[in-house]
């Protein structure tokens, strides 16, 4: 008879935020289940729902489109992986093809979950593959005089549906749960290249970088029914979604490739979810073939880790999630931005105005943003870190040499909140457009202060003895 205790621990943080955690923690001879040991011990359920705008509508991702959309070269989806252990510890991994996470966005979606379905926050991950070929819902980063256009007006309508569908679809797929084995393995796919080519004068420009750092891991988890049959894969990859830049709706490559993995394995549902992609491009880039090879190429590398001996995952699922106050450099002052005001640059103006207004509003400029951090432990075999934001490579490569050992880890980023990028200690210093220029067309004053990389780690780690906490009393 096993011992089963379900702690949820509530800590008020000086900072004013909530770190919910929850730990289910197994203790006792283990009869049933070493008795059987074929009987799958999870319980999984996966759901897709179409996000695919009606209509043409304004496209994110590149501030050079000056029209919107024409049409649709591939449909875009949402997706959710539920999971729920022999204890009933549940998980959902919700995916979508869509340039990024607002907070709000996760926000209401953590009122809407707890109510229907008792999901506590830290018990699902919300991520974006970051296709640039897909809707955009921040109106300031509209082009000049987009705003009033009729293909604007749907924004609104297009947010609501956008969380009804997300809501649905973790609902239907928690309604699917059913008896499934889980199991973990990685291949490597090589098109991703760093992007941070650096100049003589100290710029890095947005070009292929084969000498920068990369991560070309391909982290996969097969879920299988009893019998054997594939019910879904769940796969990442860290590189940008920026092999289009067209007028089309698409998933990129990231689209291809799931497009192409439930074609070859029907029935199956296969889901993305984005590594430290934010100082990684695809290579070649600009056609729709070229899309579909990579789409293909990754598609390869998770039939190839599907071909080798996958780890079993074995145990409790366990997660916490935790925002830190990711602080700013010393913003400029408000002289400095209302003579911005008068500058030629529309987005230097448009900036201007945003941080002015909030002076208004609030006083102040805010000295920081909520940054979320969450750590999943599935099972006694693998564990996921999921960053917020456009995490550049750094942080993957670093992590996973930390907080790997005898368990497996895998590194996802623009999970929860894809308020920015977020350079490593390293990229802040050298400058450039994922340290410093990005931060122009933003809802943030500049950029972030040295000391982020310590502070994001800090937090992994104290996360992760939370979800590792309850490991030494499972039974072996
Ligand atoms: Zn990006």
């Amino acid at each position: 008879m096993r011992l089963h205790y379900f702690f949820h621990l509530f800590v008020r943080r000086i900072t004013g935020r909530w770190l919910a955690l929850s730990v289910a923690l197994s203790v006792g001879p283990t009869t049933g289940a070493r008795a059987a040991p074929a009987a799958p011990t999870w319980r999984a359920g996966a759901a897709t729902v179409e996000i695919t705008p009606a209509s043409n509508m304004w496209m994110a991702g590149f501030g050079s489109r000056n029209r919107p959309s024409e049409g649709v070269a591939q449909k875009l989806h949402a997706k959710a992986l539920a999971l729920a252990d022999a204890q009933d510890g549940r998980f959902v991994f919700l995916t979508m093809d869509f340039i990024g996470v607002s907070r709000s966005l996760r926000q209401s979606l953590e009122r809407r979950l707890a109510a229907s379905y008792q999901l506590r926050p830290e018990q699902f991950v919300l991520t974006a593959s970051h296709t640039h070929s897909g809707p955009e819902l921040r109106e300031y980063k509209l082009p000049a005089g987009a705003a009033e256009s009729p293909q604007a007006a749907l924004i609104p309508a297009y947010r609501t549906a956008l969380e009804d569908k997300l809501h649905a679809v973790v609902g239907e797929a928690l309604a699917n749960l059913a008896p499934a084995r889980v199991a973990y393995t990685r291949a490597r796919a090589g098109f991703a290249m760093n992007r941070r080519r650096p100049q003589p004068k100290g710029n890095f420009t947005d070009a292929s970088y084969p000498d920068g750092p990369v991560d070309h891991d391909v982290p996969v988890l097969r879920v299988d029914a009893p019998d054997g049959r594939l019910r879904a894969v769940l796969f990442g990859y860290a590189c940008h979604n920026t092999t289009l830049s067209f007028y089309k709706f698409s998933g990129d490559y990231a689209g291809y490739a799931q497009e192409y993995l439930e074609a070859d394995h029907p029935g199956a549902i296969a889901l993305f979810l984005t590594g430290c992609a934010g100082d990684q491009n695809p290579y070649p880039r600009s056609t729709v073939a070229l899309a579909q090879i990579h789409g293909r190429t990754l598609a390869t590398a998770v039939d190839a880790a599907l071909g080798t001996t996958l780890t079993p995952l074995t145990g409790a699922l366990r997660s916490a999630f935790s925002e830190i106050d990711l602080r700013y450099a010393p913003p400029p002052s408000r002289a400095e931005f209302e003579a911005r005001l008068a500058s030629k640059d529309r987005i230097e103006v448009n900036h201007a105005r945003r941080m002015l207004d909030q002076i208004e509003k609030d006083g102040a400029i805010r000295a920081s943003y909520p940054y979320p951090v969450q750590v999943v432990r599935l099972g006694n075999e693998l564990k996921l870190i999921a960053l917020g934001g456009e995490a550049v490579v750094d942080y993957s490569l670093r992590l996973k040499q930390q907080f790997g050992g005898p368990r497996s880890v895998w590194i996802a980023a623009y999970s929860n909140d894809v308020m920015a990028y977020i350079p490593s200690e390293r990229v802040l210093r050298e400058g450039g457009y994922e340290a410093v220029t990005s931060m122009r067309n933003s809802i943030h004053p500049g950029p972030w202060a040295p000391g982020l990389e310590e502070q994001i780690v800090a937090k992994v780690t104290e996360l992760e003895r939370v979800t590792g906490m309850a490991g030494k009393a499972t039974a072996p």
